[in-house]
């Protein structure tokens, strides 16, 4: 036998040789396999309790004191949402634990005000550690001085009063710029698929449904909740005596403390006035005029959080949503054809009351007879801007609105990925862009541009949009990006980001100095002697624009009443937008009656 065949077979014997080790390793495993693995699908129910019992003597439950989601404030650190109070923590106990003190228990029952059957009847039914809630309380029963005065006396075994954590106040009425939370199982599995899966979080946790809450939410959850753990056997009976332990993350750093732009007390005041006068749709936005900082949002129909889809309920936010402006949008046009040098402030218009094409006419039956341009701005005149839209082309009202910061979103959102949440960041994620033209139309049509000049068809414009028109005109065309975030704290203090002011200009540049002073002037005159005298009488002197738009809502006309401006004129501090929607057609403007309101608190808030 040759070196070289030796070799070889030896080589094949080796080979043979391992392929027996390595099925003989597998033939081991298996016999391992069937030895020692549960043979759960012949097991009967008593022996996989006895089973469960000797391999988890003891299993840790918890009831949450706090989740750890992080806070609102206002721009003066007052909390927007968070409070914390003592309320009845009443812990599981088998039912020998729970006997020795009846007059304890007879006591405890008259503390709470029910009868001691149905506290009694109540806690042996319990499963889990729960806070104890009256019939009609939808959180942890908040116990007053009276009550705790009462309660620390007595000695009930599985009975504490603990701190509870409630994340909106019942002083605290919910408002869409904030939000709500829920479970959202699909949000959870977009947003957090890794921590689903490493079981930091579960299916069921709570997350930001709307406004804040939800544009914020990775910021928001924090690091863990704070529970107080009890131990159950491993038949998961609660232990006959209790044993409490407090966990919680302990970390200096959350929750975060969420800085915004709004004004607390003026917010809760201006929920209160367009509640008491009738404001059943529509939104409320008052801006800073200095800063474009948003002060204060209300929408309705209210968002009532347990309540979601429910009729008389709504949440989404009526102040970030495109709704059809009507006369508003003459603001526009005039910058337009200012800009494309189509009008100026010497000409004059005459309206008869028809426009004579397109079926148009003027709101005022017979005409405003023959108006100059401020006038016609005043008067809200159909006639005159449907013959300036006419000279306009699509193109150029199409750029004005951009110009003035409409037919896009004009929300804060960072430039970059925001730093702390590793993507861009966008405050108010659920605004709308709104619309000049739906389909930037190619072919010049007159009726399509009449229209649309005086705001109808498919103009589309949010309150949040109508207010910073009055800002960007104040600034002489600058377009500011709306904030309503200005900074993030740390649980301790420590600033972890600020999100400063930005602004939004237009890719086509901004209006004339002399186009914003044009409109400026032109909306002093609709309060001067135009649609908007009804108001000329308060506490600061206003300027702003009337609109009133119709829309078809089911089938039905329906109206849009708006009013937007600023005050005091002299040196103008806020801007406001004001949406009265789906209103019956043949009303006054409810729009221009509550801005006039609004103004006067705003002025009263001033001193
Ligand atoms: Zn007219």
């Amino acid at each position: 036998m040759s070196v070289e065949r030796r070799r070889k077979r030896q080589r094949r014997v080796f080979t043979v040789l391992l392929g027996m080790s390595f099925l003989l390793v597998l033939y081991i495993l298996r016999i391992a396999w069937l030895q020692f693995a549960p043979a759960a699908p012949v097991m009967t129910s008593r022996a996989s309790t006895q089973l469960k019992a000797e391999s988890v003597a003891q299993r840790e439950r918890g009831l949450v004191l706090d989740t750890g989601r992080g806070d609102f404030y206002d721009k003066s650190g007052l909390a927007i949402t968070g409070e914390t109070y003592k309320a009845l923590a009443v812990f599981p106990l088998q039912q020998k634990a729970r006997t020795g003190a009846p007059k304890e228990l007879t006591k405890l029952a008259d503390a709470l005000g029910v009868s001691e059957n149905a506290l009694g009847g109540w806690m042996r039914g319990l499963k889990e550690a729960s806070f104890w809630r009256s019939a009609n309380e939808r959180l942890p029963h908040k116990l007053t001085e009276r009550q705790l005065g009462m309660i620390n006396k007595l000695h009930v075994n599985g009975v504490r009063v603990l701190p509870y954590r409630n994340r909106y106040p019942e002083a605290f009425d919910p408002k869409h710029v904030i939000g709500y939370t829920s479970q959202h199982p699909e949000l959870l599995r977009s947003d957090y698929s890794e921590r689903l899966e490493a079981k930091s979080m579960k299916l069921t946790d709570q997350t930001g449904g709307s406004g804040l809450e939800r544009s914020l939410d990775q910021l928001l959850q924090g690091v863990g909740a704070t529970s107080v753990s009890y131990f159950t056997n491993g038949a998961d009976e609660p232990l006959h005596g209790l044993d409490l332990r407090l966990t919680g993350p302990n970390n200096p750093y959350y929750p975060l403390k969420i800085t915004t732009t709004l004004n607390l007390p003026i917010q809760n005041r201006l929920e209160k006035y367009i509640d008491k006068n009738g404001l059943k749709e529509g939104a409320v936005v008052v801006l800073d005029a200095a800063t474009g900082d948003i002060v204060s949002m209300i929408s309705r129909p209210k968002l009532v959080v347990s309540r979601i889809g429910v009729e008389g309920t709504d949440s989404a936010n009526h102040a970030i949503r495109a709704a059809v402006p009507g006369s508003i949008f003459k603001l526009v046009t005039e910058a337009a054809a200012l800009e494309a040098g189509m009008t100026n402030e010497g000409e004059s218009f005459f309206c008869g009351g028809n426009y004579g094409r397109y079926g148009l006419h003027c709101w005022k039956r017979g005409g405003h007879g023959t108006v100059t341009l401020q006038e016609a701005l005043a008067g809200s005149c159909n006639v005159a801007f449907a013959t300036i839209a006419e000279r306009l082309s699509a193109r150029q009202l199409t750029i004005a609105a951009d110009q003035l910061g409409l037919a896009r979103q004009v929300g804060w959102t960072s430039e970059h990925a925001f730093q702390p949440l590793g993507k861009p960041l966008k405050q108010l994620q659920d605004e709308e862009a709104g619309a000049v033209f739906a389909v930037v139309p190619s072919m010049r049509d007159g009726g399509q541009l009449a229209q649309t000049g005086i705001g109808q068809r498919d103009v589309r414009m949010s309150p949040l949009q109508a207010a910073n028109l009055m800002v960007t005109l104040l600034h002489q065309g600058v377009v500011h990006e709306l904030r309503l975030v200005s900074e993030i704290h740390y649980g301790n203090g420590q600033l972890l980001t600020k999100l400063p002011r930005q602004l939004a200009p237009s890719p086509y540049g901004q209006i004339s100095l002399h186009t914003a002073q044009t409109l400026l002037r032109g909306m002093e005159a609709v309060v001067a002697y135009g649609t908007g005298r009804s108001i000329n009488e308060g506490r600061w002197s206003v300027a702003g624009k009337s609109g009133t738009a119709q829309v078809i809502l089911g089938g039905h006309e329906r109206i849009n009443h708006w009013f937007v401006g600023y005050g005091p004129v002299q040196s103008p501090r806020y801007a406001v937008a004001v949406l009265a929607e789906n209103r019956t057609p043949g009303l006054s403007n409810k729009a221009t009656v509550l801005f006039r309101g609004v103004m006067d608190i705003l002025a009263e808030d001033e001193g």
